[in-house]
C-alpha cells in the first residue's frame, strides 16, 4: 500500500490551488482524485483504481487527515490535508475570476438545480454549458455529452468510485479540462447540507461531524478505515 501513498500530492493547499490555476491558463487536461482510506482500501480491492491513482499523469490529493496520518506514519511527508470540498470552491473561484465554462454531473435533481442558482448568484461569470442530475441510469451518454461540450471543469458528485471510473474512462477523450469527482459537495456548495463548523476542520473532526450528523455513515466509516489502518500497519512492520 505505500506506493500509493507515494503518489499523494505531498505540498501545500496553497501551493497546489496555484497549479490549479496555471492548469485553467494553459488548458491542461487533468484528473484529480481525491483519497480517503475508502479510496486506497478499493485500490487494494480493484485494479482500474489502483492504476489509476498509480497514474503519473493524475493529481491524487490527500482529501482525508487519516490519508496523511497514514503516511506520515509510513515516513512519507504529507503537508496537509486538501478537502475536496476545497478543492471544489477553489475551482468555482478561479472559472468565476477567469471567466470559464463548467459542467456539472451527480446528486439529486434539486440539490443540482440549488447549486446552479448559487453559482449564478455567487460566480456570476462562469458559463455553466450543461449539467445533469446522477441518477440518471446511462451515465455513459452523459459523459460523451460532457466530452463534446468541452468545458474548462466538470465536477461530478456521483460517489466514489463511480465517479472516478467513470472520469478514467473518458479523460482520455477530453480534448481539455479539469476532471474531479467531488463526492458529497454538491449537497454542501447548494447550501442542502451543512459543512462541519470550523472547529471541526480545524481540530480534524470533519469526519466525526459527517458520523454525527449521518449515522448511517458510521458502517461506511467502520469497514473502510479499519481495513486501512490494518494495512497501513502491516506496511509499517515490513
Ligand atoms: N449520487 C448520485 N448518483 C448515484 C449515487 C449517488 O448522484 O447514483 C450522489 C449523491 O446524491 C451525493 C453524492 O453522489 O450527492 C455522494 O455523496 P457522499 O456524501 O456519499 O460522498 P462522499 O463525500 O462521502 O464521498
Amino acid at each position: 500500500m505505500k506506493e500509493l501513498f507515494e503518489m499523494l500530492y505531498k505540498k501545500s493547499k496553497s501551493e497546489y490551488f496555484i497549479k490549479l490555476s496555471k492548469y485553467l491558463d494553459n488548458n491542461e487536461k487533468k484528473f484529480i482524485i481525491t483519497a480517503n482510506p475508502e479510496t486506497f482500501k478499493l485500490a487494494m480491492e480493484d485494479d482500474e483504481v489502483y492504476k489509476m491513482i498509480k497514474n503519473e499523469a493524475n493529481d491524487v490529493i490527500p482529501d482525508g487527515i487519516a490519508v496523511v496520518r497514514g503516511a506520515r506514519k509510513l515516513g512519507i511527508e504529507v503537508d496537509e490535508r486538501i478537502a475536496g470540498i476545497d478543492v471544489a470552491t477553489k475551482i468555482l473561484e478561479l472559472l468565476n475570476n477567469k471567466k470559464k465554462t463548467l459542467y456539472l454531473f451527480g446528486a439529486k435533481n434539486e440539490v443540482l438545480e440549488k447549486l446552479k442558482e448559487v453559482i449564478k448568484s455567487e460566480y456570476p461569470c462562469i458559463k455553466v454549458l450543461g449539467s445533469s442530475h446522477g441518477y440518471v441510469a446511462d451515465k455513459d451518454k452523459i459523459f460523451e455529452e460532457i466530452v463534446s461540450l468541452n468545458p474548462d471543469v466538470c465536477l461530478v458528485a456521483l460517489g466514489i468510485p463511480l465517479q472516478e471510473k467513470l472520469i478514467n474512462r473518458y479523460i482520455g477523450k477530453a480534448r481539455k479540462g479539469i476532471y474531479v469527482g467531488v463526492g458529497g459537495s454538491f449537497d454542501v456548495l447548494s447550501g442542502a447540507k451543512k459543512r462541519a463548523p470550523k472547529i471541526f476542520i480545524k481540530m480534524n473532526l470533519e469526519w466525526l461531524y459527517r458520523i454525527i450528523r449521518e449515522p448511517s455513515r458510521l458502517k461506511r466509516f467502520y469497514n473502510n478505515n479499519v481495513k486501512f489502518m490494518k494495512e497501513v500497519y502491516k506496511e509499517r512492520k515490513k
